[in-house]
Protein backbone atom coordinates (compact mmCIF):
# COMPACT_ATOMS: atom_id res chain seq x y z
CA UNK A 1 0.00 0.00 0.00
CA UNK A 2 1.47 3.22 -1.21
CA UNK A 3 2.10 6.00 2.08
CA UNK A 4 -0.37 8.57 1.14
CA UNK A 5 0.92 10.88 4.23
CA UNK A 6 3.57 13.65 3.57
CA UNK A 7 5.39 15.78 6.14
CA UNK A 8 4.68 19.57 5.73
CA UNK A 9 7.55 21.74 5.31
CA UNK A 10 5.85 24.87 5.69
CA UNK A 11 4.14 27.78 3.36
CA UNK A 12 6.67 29.30 0.64
CA UNK A 13 6.50 32.14 -1.38
CA UNK A 14 8.93 31.29 -4.19
CA UNK A 15 7.21 33.14 -7.12
CA UNK A 16 7.57 36.60 -8.91
CA UNK A 17 7.06 39.97 -6.96
CA UNK A 18 3.50 41.44 -6.84
CA UNK A 19 3.87 44.71 -9.16
CA UNK A 20 1.31 46.17 -7.80
CA UNK A 21 -0.66 46.26 -4.72
CA UNK A 22 -3.79 44.95 -7.06
CA UNK A 23 -1.59 41.93 -8.10
CA UNK A 24 -1.34 38.41 -6.90
CA UNK A 25 2.26 37.51 -6.47
CA UNK A 26 4.78 34.89 -5.22
CA UNK A 27 2.27 31.92 -5.69
CA UNK A 28 2.70 30.78 -2.26
CA UNK A 29 2.56 27.30 -1.63
CA UNK A 30 2.18 24.54 1.35
CA UNK A 31 5.55 22.37 0.64
CA UNK A 32 4.98 18.85 1.42
CA UNK A 33 7.38 16.08 1.48
CA UNK A 34 7.60 12.83 0.71
CA UNK A 35 8.02 10.28 3.11
CA UNK A 36 9.69 8.11 0.54
CA UNK A 37 11.79 11.46 -0.43
CA UNK A 38 10.93 14.08 -3.09
CA UNK A 39 8.72 17.02 -2.87
CA UNK A 40 5.33 17.70 -3.82
CA UNK A 41 3.62 21.44 -3.30
CA UNK A 42 -0.56 23.02 -2.56
CA UNK A 43 -1.08 26.49 -4.33
CA UNK A 44 -2.19 28.28 -1.55
CA UNK A 45 -4.28 30.61 -4.24
CA UNK A 46 -7.77 32.17 -3.01
CA UNK A 47 -10.34 29.77 -3.65
CA UNK A 48 -8.19 26.67 -2.80
CA UNK A 49 -10.02 23.50 -0.90
CA UNK A 50 -7.41 22.51 1.67
CA UNK A 51 -8.65 19.02 3.49
CA UNK A 52 -6.15 17.08 6.01
CA UNK A 53 -5.73 14.60 9.18
CA UNK A 54 -2.92 15.10 11.51
CA UNK A 55 -1.39 11.83 11.47
CA UNK A 56 0.28 11.82 14.54
CA UNK A 57 0.71 13.89 17.49
CA UNK A 58 5.10 14.19 16.85
CA UNK A 59 6.81 17.28 15.24
CA UNK A 60 9.11 15.51 12.58
CA UNK A 61 12.66 16.41 11.97
CA UNK A 62 12.51 18.30 8.42
CA UNK A 63 16.40 17.45 7.62
CA UNK A 64 18.79 20.20 6.81
CA UNK A 65 20.23 22.32 3.92
CA UNK A 66 23.74 23.30 3.00
CA UNK A 67 24.56 26.14 0.95
CA UNK A 68 26.68 25.55 -2.09
CA UNK A 69 26.70 29.24 -3.58
CA UNK A 70 24.37 32.55 -3.54
CA UNK A 71 22.20 30.55 -6.26
CA UNK A 72 22.89 27.19 -5.06
CA UNK A 73 21.37 25.19 -2.25
CA UNK A 74 19.95 21.73 -1.68
CA UNK A 75 17.92 20.19 1.19
CA UNK A 76 19.22 16.70 3.19
CA UNK A 77 15.94 14.99 4.79
CA UNK A 78 16.46 13.58 8.05
CA UNK A 79 18.78 10.70 7.94
CA UNK A 80 17.15 8.89 11.21
CA UNK A 81 13.36 10.06 10.62
CA UNK A 82 14.06 11.93 13.87
CA UNK A 83 11.96 14.04 15.66
CA UNK A 84 12.22 17.33 15.86
CA UNK A 85 13.97 18.84 19.39
CA UNK A 86 14.47 22.55 18.63
CA UNK A 87 12.50 23.74 15.88
CA UNK A 88 11.99 21.85 12.94
CA UNK A 89 15.03 19.67 13.30
CA UNK A 90 16.63 16.86 15.01
CA UNK A 91 20.41 17.30 17.03
CA UNK A 92 22.19 15.80 13.76
CA UNK A 93 20.41 18.07 11.18
CA UNK A 94 20.72 20.73 13.67
CA UNK A 95 24.45 20.55 13.29
CA UNK A 96 24.75 19.54 9.62
CA UNK A 97 22.37 23.12 8.64
CA UNK A 98 24.78 25.30 7.25
CA UNK A 99 22.30 28.28 7.43
CA UNK A 100 22.53 27.91 11.27
CA UNK A 101 25.95 29.95 10.73
CA UNK A 102 24.68 32.78 9.33
CA UNK A 103 24.10 34.59 12.46
CA UNK A 104 27.87 34.74 13.49
CA UNK A 105 28.83 35.48 10.36
CA UNK A 106 29.11 39.34 10.95
CA UNK A 107 30.75 38.62 14.35
CA UNK A 108 33.46 36.64 12.56
CA UNK A 109 32.50 33.71 12.53
CA UNK A 110 33.79 30.86 10.13
CA UNK A 111 31.90 29.71 7.35
CA UNK A 112 31.89 27.27 4.73
CA UNK A 113 33.05 28.90 0.87
CA UNK A 114 29.21 27.98 -0.14
CA UNK A 115 27.90 30.15 2.67
CA UNK A 116 30.25 32.85 2.46
CA UNK A 117 29.55 33.40 -1.50
CA UNK A 118 25.56 33.65 -0.76
CA UNK A 119 26.69 35.89 2.17
CA UNK A 120 28.61 38.00 0.30
CA UNK A 121 25.97 39.15 -2.06
CA UNK A 122 24.16 42.62 -1.64
CA UNK A 123 21.64 42.78 1.17
CA UNK A 124 18.90 44.49 1.95
CA UNK A 125 16.95 46.00 5.74
CA UNK A 126 13.79 46.39 6.45
CA UNK A 127 11.46 47.33 8.92
CA UNK A 128 8.37 45.15 8.63
CA UNK A 129 4.92 46.18 10.55
CA UNK A 130 2.21 43.97 11.60
CA UNK A 131 -1.38 43.85 12.19
CA UNK A 132 -1.20 44.63 15.81
CA UNK A 133 1.30 47.56 15.05
CA UNK A 134 4.63 45.39 15.86
CA UNK A 135 7.20 46.24 14.04
CA UNK A 136 10.51 44.31 13.38
CA UNK A 137 13.74 45.19 11.33
CA UNK A 138 15.18 42.32 9.05
CA UNK A 139 17.58 41.30 6.49
CA UNK A 140 16.55 40.07 2.96
CA UNK A 141 19.11 38.78 0.53
CA UNK A 142 19.21 40.38 -2.89
CA UNK A 143 17.24 37.76 -5.19
CA UNK A 144 14.83 37.19 -1.78
CA UNK A 145 14.08 40.73 -1.30
CA UNK A 146 10.43 40.93 -2.03
CA UNK A 147 9.80 37.46 -0.69
CA UNK A 148 11.14 37.39 2.46
CA UNK A 149 8.79 39.83 3.58
CA UNK A 150 5.72 38.30 2.09
CA UNK A 151 7.06 34.85 3.47
CA UNK A 152 7.20 37.23 7.05
CA UNK A 153 3.27 37.82 6.44
CA UNK A 154 4.11 41.96 6.84
CA UNK A 155 0.78 44.37 6.58
CA UNK A 156 3.16 46.90 5.57
CA UNK A 157 7.31 47.22 4.95
CA UNK A 158 9.70 49.61 3.75
CA UNK A 159 13.56 49.04 2.68
CA UNK A 160 15.74 51.52 4.75
CA UNK A 161 19.43 50.42 3.72
CA UNK A 162 20.63 47.95 0.59
CA UNK A 163 24.19 46.68 1.86
CA UNK A 164 27.33 45.30 0.14
CA UNK A 165 26.85 42.29 1.88
CA UNK A 166 25.10 40.17 4.59
CA UNK A 167 27.89 41.15 6.70
CA UNK A 168 27.45 44.54 6.60
CA UNK A 169 23.39 44.05 6.94
CA UNK A 170 23.46 42.16 10.07
CA UNK A 171 25.74 44.81 11.70
CA UNK A 172 23.40 47.96 10.74
CA UNK A 173 20.59 45.29 11.72
CA UNK A 174 21.93 44.69 15.30
CA UNK A 175 22.94 48.75 15.38
CA UNK A 176 19.14 49.89 14.83
CA UNK A 177 17.87 46.59 17.22
CA UNK A 178 20.01 48.08 20.01
CA UNK A 179 19.62 51.81 19.40
CA UNK A 180 16.23 51.94 18.55
CA UNK A 181 14.53 49.16 20.34
CA UNK A 182 13.57 46.91 17.33
CA UNK A 183 12.58 43.61 17.86
CA UNK A 184 14.14 41.09 15.25
CA UNK A 185 11.29 38.43 15.56
CA UNK A 186 7.68 38.60 16.14
CA UNK A 187 6.28 35.29 16.78
CA UNK A 188 4.16 33.22 14.33
CA UNK A 189 0.89 33.17 17.22
CA UNK A 190 0.97 37.30 17.89
CA UNK A 191 0.67 38.13 14.14
CA UNK A 192 -2.25 35.21 13.64
CA UNK A 193 -3.62 37.38 16.76
CA UNK A 194 -3.21 40.41 15.17
CA UNK A 195 -4.86 39.32 11.95
CA UNK A 196 -8.11 38.41 14.21
CA UNK A 197 -8.46 42.65 14.21
CA UNK A 198 -6.22 44.28 12.42
CA UNK A 199 -5.42 48.00 13.01
CA UNK A 200 -6.39 50.56 10.56
CA UNK A 201 -4.42 50.61 7.63
CA UNK A 202 -3.22 54.05 7.41
CA UNK A 203 -2.17 53.65 10.87
CA UNK A 204 -0.21 50.85 10.31
CA UNK A 205 1.44 52.88 7.47
CA UNK A 206 2.31 56.19 9.25
CA UNK A 207 3.74 53.74 12.01
CA UNK A 208 6.13 52.23 9.67
CA UNK A 209 6.91 55.19 7.92
CA UNK A 210 7.76 56.70 11.28
CA UNK A 211 9.91 53.30 12.49
CA UNK A 212 11.72 53.20 8.83
CA UNK A 213 12.64 57.33 9.46
CA UNK A 214 14.13 56.20 12.64
CA UNK A 215 16.29 53.92 11.22
CA UNK A 216 17.69 55.85 8.41
CA UNK A 217 18.39 59.08 10.78
CA UNK A 218 20.25 56.49 12.51
CA UNK A 219 21.94 55.13 10.16
CA UNK A 220 22.92 58.62 8.71
CA UNK A 221 25.39 58.93 11.36
CA UNK A 222 27.07 56.15 11.62
CA UNK A 223 30.42 55.24 11.09
CA UNK A 224 29.59 52.11 9.32
CA UNK A 225 30.74 51.96 5.41
CA UNK A 226 29.32 49.53 2.65
CA UNK A 227 25.78 50.47 2.53
CA UNK A 228 23.19 53.01 0.92
CA UNK A 229 20.31 54.52 2.96
CA UNK A 230 17.38 53.47 0.69
CA UNK A 231 13.85 54.75 0.86
CA UNK A 232 11.55 52.44 -1.16
CA UNK A 233 7.95 50.53 -0.01
CA UNK A 234 7.30 46.83 -0.40
CA UNK A 235 4.08 46.01 -2.58
CA UNK A 236 2.07 43.99 -0.66
CA UNK A 237 0.78 41.04 -3.02
CA UNK A 238 -3.13 41.19 -3.18
CA UNK A 239 -3.49 37.99 -2.03
CA UNK A 240 -2.82 39.15 1.66
CA UNK A 241 -5.33 42.14 1.37
CA UNK A 242 -8.39 41.11 2.56
CA UNK A 243 -6.72 39.53 5.78
CA UNK A 244 -4.87 43.18 6.41
CA UNK A 245 -8.73 44.50 6.21
CA UNK A 246 -10.46 45.03 9.26
CA UNK A 247 -13.45 43.12 9.64
CA UNK A 248 -15.05 40.41 12.25
CA UNK A 249 -13.48 37.21 12.54
CA UNK A 250 -12.23 34.77 14.79
CA UNK A 251 -9.01 32.40 15.80
CA UNK A 252 -9.19 29.04 14.08
CA UNK A 253 -11.06 27.00 16.68
CA UNK A 254 -8.72 23.84 16.02
CA UNK A 255 -5.44 23.17 17.40
CA UNK A 256 -2.98 21.22 14.70
CA UNK A 257 -1.27 18.66 16.76
CA UNK A 258 -3.88 16.18 15.68
CA UNK A 259 -7.52 15.60 14.30
CA UNK A 260 -8.89 16.40 10.74
CA UNK A 261 -9.17 19.74 9.13
CA UNK A 262 -10.83 20.99 6.21
CA UNK A 263 -11.82 24.59 4.72
CA UNK A 264 -11.74 26.92 2.22
CA UNK A 265 -8.71 29.62 2.11
CA UNK A 266 -10.30 32.84 1.46
CA UNK A 267 -6.93 35.19 1.51
CA UNK A 268 -3.64 34.39 2.53
CA UNK A 269 -0.88 36.68 4.62
CA UNK A 270 2.53 34.61 5.10
CA UNK A 271 1.52 31.54 6.56
CA UNK A 272 -1.77 33.20 7.55
CA UNK A 273 -4.64 31.70 6.07
CA UNK A 274 -8.35 33.32 5.95
CA UNK A 275 -10.41 29.97 6.47
CA UNK A 276 -14.20 29.55 5.58
CA UNK A 277 -15.48 26.86 7.10
CA UNK A 278 -18.56 24.43 5.76
CA UNK A 279 -21.46 25.46 7.29
CA UNK A 280 -20.57 28.78 8.72
CA UNK A 281 -20.75 32.11 7.54
CA UNK A 282 -18.37 33.10 10.17
CA UNK A 283 -13.88 33.70 8.75
CA UNK A 284 -11.74 32.32 10.83
CA UNK A 285 -7.57 32.91 10.80
CA UNK A 286 -5.27 29.63 10.48
CA UNK A 287 -2.18 29.97 11.11
CA UNK A 288 -0.90 26.96 8.66
CA UNK A 289 3.40 27.83 10.13
CA UNK A 290 2.05 25.50 12.84
CA UNK A 291 1.68 22.42 10.36
CA UNK A 292 5.50 22.53 10.33
CA UNK A 293 6.88 19.67 11.04
CA UNK A 294 3.66 17.32 10.99
CA UNK A 295 3.03 14.69 9.14
CA UNK A 296 -0.48 14.71 7.18
CA UNK A 297 -2.86 12.85 4.94
CA UNK A 298 -4.49 14.68 2.39
CA UNK A 299 -8.40 13.86 2.25
CA UNK A 300 -11.78 15.02 1.93
CA UNK A 301 -12.57 16.51 5.48
CA UNK A 302 -13.78 19.79 6.69
CA UNK A 303 -13.11 21.24 10.42
CA UNK A 304 -16.21 21.11 12.70
CA UNK A 305 -17.89 24.65 13.04
CA UNK A 306 -17.74 25.25 16.76
CA UNK A 307 -21.43 24.43 18.40
CA UNK A 308 -21.83 27.97 19.93
CA UNK A 309 -20.88 30.55 17.32
CA UNK A 310 -22.68 33.37 19.13
CA UNK A 311 -19.75 32.42 21.87
CA UNK A 312 -17.15 33.81 19.67
CA UNK A 313 -18.61 37.45 19.34
ZN1 LIG B 1 17.06 15.23 11.56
Amino acid sequence: MTDTRYLVHGVFWDGPPALSAASDGGRPVLRLQHLSGGFTEMTLDAGTRLGFRVADGAKHCLGHTRVFSAAERRHFPCPDSAGAVRGSQCETCQLADDTRLIHDFHRGGRVPAGLRDYLMQPHWLYVATFANGASKIGTASQPRKWNRLAEQGAVVARYVALAGDGRVVRILEDLATGELGFAQQVRGAAKAAALTDPGPGVELDLLNRRRAEDVRTLLARTAVGGFAVVDEQWIRPAQAAPLCAGAARHAYPHGMVGGSHGFTLGALCGSHGLARLDGSELDFVVNLGLLKGRLVEPGEYSSQVPAVQEALF
